[in-house]
């Protein structure tokens, strides 16, 4: 009976659309296995199809989560992302990637998406930032409003903050979300002039990703919970479509082949 229940759920929504362009004119391209990935669940096709946009030539994968395939996922969490994991270690990524944003914005609020461990609220508040976190994992945000931050689990779109934004993070989030634009609008409208983004993700335009995917032993193709492979390219000219402008192209140290952009409101 509950088999049957969970056959008939509804796992992914496909896109019949490129969900950065709008356009129709999309193929399939690789596919992924996602059987050893630490969050997979036997409900869940154990391969990803991803698809190439003919247009603007961005990758995603054919369908985002349905809320009861995420609640699936979301019933796991990796040790990485719950608060408190390796906090002297992460102290250090974090104030690299808090340094970044510095020369563009020195304090303020800073609004960290999807903020997994708490490492980078915990070192912007040191910092002196006043530091907001939002995650969709329950578990975390009760840890951080215990901690005394003022943390929520909500979509960005769907709240309303007293002040204008200075710096928003958002590491390893963007490729999370089946339409980024429809978050990249709401931050602008949120942030303040001038204010800094700093956004992090594996870029597919670099030799270890043309290596790994050749390989076939790319991890991110079967990365259970992205939706997108992202180019540098094709980053800058979504942030550029949403007021931001790209200031600074770094690399991330926090995962594998990935990328850190520090953009800044138009
Ligand atoms: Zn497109």
């Amino acid at each position: 009976m509950k088999r049957a229940v969970i056959s008939s759920m509804e796992i992914r929504k496909k896109y019949e659309t490129c969900p950065l362009c709008g356009s129709g004119k999309i193929r399939e391209s690789l596919v992924g296995d996602c059987r050893d990935h630490p969050l997979y669940r036997p409900e869940i096709p154990p391969t990803m199809q991803w698809m190439d946009c003919g247009v603007c030539h961005h990758q995603f994968v054919d369908g985002y989560f349905s809320d009861d395939a995420l609640k699936l996922i979301f019933s796991k969490t990796n040790e990485n992302q719950k608060v408190g994991y390796q906090l002297e270690k992460q102290r250090i990524i974090s104030a690299r990637i808090i340094e970044k944003v510095i020369p563009y914005k020195a304090s303020g609020i800073w609004l960290d998406l999807g903020f997994g461990n708490g490492s980078l609220l915990f070192t912007a508040q040191e910092y002196g930032f006043d530091a907001i976190g939002v995650d969709l994992r329950e578990d975390n945000v009760d840890v951080m409003k215990k901690l005394g931050f003022e943390a929520y689990c909500d979509l960005v779109q769907d709240l309303d903050f007293s002040k204008n934004l200075s710096v928003v993070s958002m590491m390893d989030v963007l490729e999370h979300i089946p339409y980024p634009k429809t978050v990249l609008d709401s931050l602008f409208s949120k942030m303040e002039k001038d204010g800094c983004l700093i956004i992090s993700m594996p870029n597919t335009e670099n030799i270890i990703w043309k290596q790994l995917t050749l390989q076939k032993s790319n991890p991110y193709l079967g990365e259970i919970e992205h939706y997108h492979n992202f180019s540098r390219t094709r980053l800058f000219s979504l942030l550029e479509e949403c007021g931001f402008k790209p200031m600074k192209y770094g690399i991330s140290e926090r995962y594998r082949v990935c990328m850190e952009i520090v953009a800044v409101k138009q």
